[in-house]
Parts: structure tokens; sequence; C-alpha cells
């Protein structure tokens, strides 16, 4: 376990906060979602909490379960609105260093518009 403190001025803070634009798809009390800037599908949008987490470890350990059903929630929308639910989807978590964590506040990227291929290549 890491013990490096949550860094404010990571870019997913920056737009959580509004001092940097996102293409927002959807919002609600707990999540905010917007597209990747470097989408790699055609549909490719990072679900983000707005609680101060840096990854999917500290999330489980400390965020409430109205912080982390709006996970599912976020998933279910952005599904709906880009009208995923038959082709379907992957939804990935980066965490830490064999992860390739880049951004230091957690975030889930929903990956679909066409097959995302095999797991790993
Ligand atoms: P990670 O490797 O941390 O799981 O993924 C970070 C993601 O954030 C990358 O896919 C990257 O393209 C995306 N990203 C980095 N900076 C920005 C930004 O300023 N705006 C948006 N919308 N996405 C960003």
């Amino acid at each position: 376990m890491t013990n490096i403190k949550y860094d404010n001025n990571n870019i997913f803070a920056k737009i959580l906060r509004k001092e940097a634009k996102a293409n927002i798809v959807f919002e609600n009390d707990y999540i905010l979602c917007f597209t990747d800037i470097f989408p790699k599908a055609p549909v490719h949008v990072l679900i983000v909490p707005k609680g101060q987490f840096k990854d999917i470890f500290d999330f489980s350990l400390n965020a409430s379960s109205d912080e982390k059903n709006a996970i599912y929630d976020g998933i279910s929308k952005v599904i709906e609105i880009f009208g995923l639910e038959t082709d379907g989807c992957r939804i990935i978590s980066n965490f830490g260093k064999h992860g390739r964590q880049e951004v230091s506040h957690l975030h889930f990227h929903l990956l679909g518009g066409r097959d995302i291929g095999t797991m790993i290549s």
C-alpha cells in the first residue's frame, strides 16, 4: 500500500473544480463522467468520483456506500447514453505502477462503440 497523499493538483481534480474544461456526459452529486481527451475507442468515457480518492484501493477502503453505488449509476447511465446495452463495452480501472495509472484520482474507463479486442495483447 502506498502512503502518498491525494494530490489536489491532478488534472481530474481541476476538472471537478471546473478549473479545467471537459466534455461532460453525465453528472450527479457523487460522480462526473466526461470523455477521455485521447480516446482509445469511439466511446471512451471516464467515470470519476467527486470525492478525493487517489485510486481503487483508497476508494475501496474509504468511500461511503453512496459513493460506491454512484459508480454503478454512472456506468449504467453512460451505457444508456451511448446505446451500448446490446453490443457491450469494457470498464477498466488502472491502479498504481503495474496498472500504469497516470492520473492519481480514481477513474474508470468505459470503452465501447467497437470490439475492444483481447484483454491484454
Ligand atoms: P490512467 O492511465 O490514469 O488510467 O488514464 C488517464 C486517462 O486520462 C488517459 O486515458 C488520458 O487520455 C486521460 N486524460 C489525461 N488528461 C486529460 C484531460 O485533461 N482531460 C481528459 N478529458 N482526459 C485526460
